[in-house]
């Protein structure tokens, strides 16, 4: 990078410098390709570089494994106590984190303060539960005895998405390490920063190796895949991508985790509260964190014939007042979206929806934005058939598809339809519509009078192609386990 560009990254970064790659431990340069970061909402560069290289992924590799045995024998208090100190230094750190976080993704300080609130939470959160890494006993027949323990797996690769930077570092590799696992973080490569800072602000809690960050694109997460000494692969990122995770881990049968997209309906009933639906509908389009960019984010508005009109001129005048502006100011409500390619895929569902006849209720392709960020206003589109591309395809972006139903079971169909299954969201007051529609609809997660609210502890996850397993729970953490099952016979 020039020097005045690389002053004006510094100054951007409140000073901070990236050091390169997190490896056993210590900085090293990156030995692969070099990388250009820079600002959605701005155009700033903010850093350059260099993709952790084959070696340097070898190098985590080896030292990971030597430091999980340390860690392992840690214990369960151990690694409790170091997991607690490791929230409180990145609590102490929020607002330098969420400012980073703004800057390299485009959503709002605000929305970045709470994702670091959240994932130290969840932090928190598994550093609680390292003593539930614990198995069972199986009855036997005198002088026996049949026990099962859980074990961890070694070593563990995260391969994180671009939407929470740091809420994904920090929650991500939380699960495997109270487990007694080691492991190798892969952020995106659009939004690597935040995750390079965390490691330097609580590398020195850990066994030197037991956390490195590597940074690169799909090259160094296919490497990560195959590489015969990483155990498991957690994803979290597109359904395209966990394919490839599945079949790149396919020879070395790796353990693999996958959270993955979806295109998330959100049900308004007849006998619905309207306004209160209405509210719920905005507020799941997660504008204000993601601009839309989050995998649980309402991009399906199914809303009975009755109130179709009312709700469709309420969202559109709620997404009408939504003040775009600038990540770092306290006042902006919605961002940029975090990437070119975020930016040209969501104006392209939107243009080709337009083409074929839809109608704009709100937003489009005109932002009225100064400036070359990526920008893209909160964007209503209607009367469109449940089979067109922008009611089946994820946009992951600030688009809402609003389609009429009259009949449950067409309405059941239309959420049904589709081969992603990640959350849901009713809107009723009948409790046996409510019942009858939670156990129908397929979806990993549904919420009824709610929407997009995760609560600590409640499994999140996908069914059919949205994902295999479930996260920010117990379950997450036995994901990063294994039984050994032992047979003791006594003497006497
Ligand atoms: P992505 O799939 O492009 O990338 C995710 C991660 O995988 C990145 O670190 C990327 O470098 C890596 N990667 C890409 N190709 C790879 C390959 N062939 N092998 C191994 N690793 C590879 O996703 P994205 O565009 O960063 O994020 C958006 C997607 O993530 C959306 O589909 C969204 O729904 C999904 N997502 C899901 C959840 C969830 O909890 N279910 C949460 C957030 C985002």
């Amino acid at each position: 990078m020039p020097e005045d560009h690389a002053q004006q990254a510094k100054e951007a970064l409140g000073g901070w410098v990236p050091r390169g790659q997190f490896v056993g431990g210590a900085w090293t340069s990156g030995g692969g390709a070099l990388r250009e970061i820079s600002s959605p909402a701005h155009g700033q560069r903010l850093a350059t570089l260099a993709d952790a290289s084959a070696e340097d992924l070898s190098q985590a590799v080896a030292a990971a494994r030597g430091a999980q045995r340390d860690w392992a024998a840690l214990g369960p208090l151990g690694r409790s106590r170091a997991l607690k100190q490791a929230v409180a230094r990145l609590k102490a750190h929020e607002d330098e984190l969420a400012r980073i976080d703004a800057l390299d993704c485009g959503n709002p300080i605000k929305g970045m303060r709470f994702d670091v609130t959240l994932g130290t939470t969840l932090m928190d959160f598994f550093a609680g539960l390292t003593s539930e890494v614990k198995g069972e006993t199986i009855p036997q027949v005198g002088g026996k005895l049949t026990y099962v323990t859980r074990e961890p797996l070694g070593v563990v690769a995260r391969l994180v998405p671009f939407n929470h930077p740091f809420m994904f570092a920090a929650a991500k590799i939380a699960a495997p390490l109270a487990a007694g696992n080691a492991v190798i973080l892969k952020p995106s490569e659009e939004t690597p920063l935040s995750a390079l800072r965390m490691a330097e602000i609580i590398g020195d809690l850990f066994p030197a190796g037991l956390i490195s960050v590597l940074t690169g694109g799909a090259d160094l997460g296919a490497a990560i895949c195959a590489h015969p000494g990483i155990a498991a692969v957690g994803l979290i990122g597109s359904v395209p991508t966990g394919r490839a995770v599945l079949k790149g881990g396919a020879d070395t049968l790796k353990r693999t985790q996958l959270e993955l997209g979806g295109k998330n309906a959100l049900v308004i009933c007849e006998d619905a509260d309207v306004d209160a639906a209405i509210a719920g509908a905005i507020k799941g389009m997660n504008l204000g964190w993601t601009a839309g960019q989050s995998c649980g984010s309402t991009s399906r508005l199914l809303v009975h014939d009755a109130h179709f009109d009312r709700v469709v001129a309420g969202v559109a005048a709620a997404f009408d007042a939504v003040r775009l502006g600038d990540p770092l100011s306290e006042e902006t409500e919605m961002g940029a979206l975090s990437t070119r390619a975020q930016y040209d895929k969501t104006r392209g569902f939107i243009a080709r929806a337009e083409r074929a006849g839809a109608r704009i209720a709100a937003g489009g392709l005109d932002t009225g934005m100064p400036g070359e960020g990526f920008f893209v206003r909160p964007t209503l589109i209607c009367d469109v058939g449940p089979d067109a591309e922008i009611a089946r395809d994820e946009v992951f972006g600030p688009v809402l598809t609003v389609l009429r139903w009259r009949d449950e079971a067409e309405m059941l169909d239309i959420v049904n339809g589709l081969d992603l299954g990640l959350t849901a969201s009713i809107w009723t007051r009948d409790l046996d519509r409510a019942l009858r529609l939670t156990r129908r609809i397929e979806a990993g997660y549904v919420w009824v009078n709610d929407a997009s609210d995760h609560y600590l502890g409640a499994p999140f996850g996908g069914v059919k192609q949205s994902g295999l397993g479930r996260e920010e729970c117990l379950e997450e953490m036995l994901a990063y386990t294994e039984a050994k099952t032992v047979t003791i016979v006594a003497g006497g």
